[in-house]
């Protein structure tokens, strides 16, 4: 339902959480962050129920290893599967080291669901989003988009139907975090030395007016210092950048 996406000089957990309380008008069954700690897999966290179930189990763990200035959110209005804390996003491939958070429905999740188990993946959740996470996992490790996160990406998205807003982190790539979408929406916002990724930008206009929308079928890379868009073949795409002149 809700995406914050973050990389840039402040803790990312504090800008990711702050960023989904401003998308809590919109209503959540619950919610979960993947951060970016610079260790070999992931920071995750996730939980059912409202933010502050899931800041509870944040204050309960040790802070170090949330630390980070990059890193994703989301809150889930389940479609696909119970509102539960299994369920809720980010999802994972099983090496830890990929998270996907999805808004919307991919009306084909079960096929690939099926090539995914034909070939021997258990998936851990009843969603239609986590089979996106052991697709890109596995495209990135072999065959033609190895080692190549936004086409990666670009390559898994264009074989899904739907609608989907997806943002990928993948601790291999500290430096940058890729987003793709179709008939879901996605906007970037450009700030100094940070850059933001949100399905709203109530999720960021507190750190930067300047903004980007997506448009269908295409994929961006953020990192510190800017964005690349492209389609999802990987050509680049004329963007629209425009500035947000209303006030939270
Ligand atoms: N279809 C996904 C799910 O049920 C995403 C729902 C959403 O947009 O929050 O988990």
């Amino acid at each position: 339902c809700g995406i914050v996406g973050y990389l840039g000089h402040r803790p990312a957990l504090d800008v990711v959480l702050q960023g989904l309380r401003r998308l809590e008008y919109r209503g959540y069954d619950s919610a979960g962050i993947a951060l970016l700690n610079g260790s070999d897999s992931l920071a995750v966290e996730r939980s059912a129920g409202a933010l502050s179930n899931l800041e509870e189990r944040l204050a309960a763990s040790e802070r170090e290893h949330f630390a980070g200035s990059g890193g994703m959110g989301h809150t889930r209005w389940a479609t696909h599967g119970a509102p539960n804390d299994r369920n809720a996003h980010p999802h994972r491939d099983h090496s830890g080291r990929v998270a996907v958070v999805h808004n919307g429905i991919i009306e084909n999740f079960a096929a690939l669901r099926a090539e995914l188990e034909a070939d021997g993946v258990e998936l851990s959740s009843d969603t239609d989003s986590e089979i996106v996470a052991h697709l890109i996992a596995r495209a990135y490790e072999a065959g033609e988009t190895a080692g190549d996160l936004p086409a990666t990406l670009g390559r898994i998205a264009d074989r899904l139907t739907g609608a989907f807003t997806l943002v990928v982190t993948h601790a291999a790539e500290p430096e940058r975090i890729v987003a793709a979408r179709r008939s879901s929406p996605l906007v970037v916002g450009v700030g100094e030395g940070e850059t933001f990724l949100a399905s709203d930008v109530a999720a960021f206009i507190e750190h930067t007016r300047d903004a980007v929308e997506l448009g269908q079928d295409q994929v961006v890379t953020i990192t510190r210092e800017g964005y690349r868009v492209t389609d999802f073949a990987g050509a680049e795409v004329e963007t629209k950048p425009f500035t947000v002149d209303w006030d939270l």
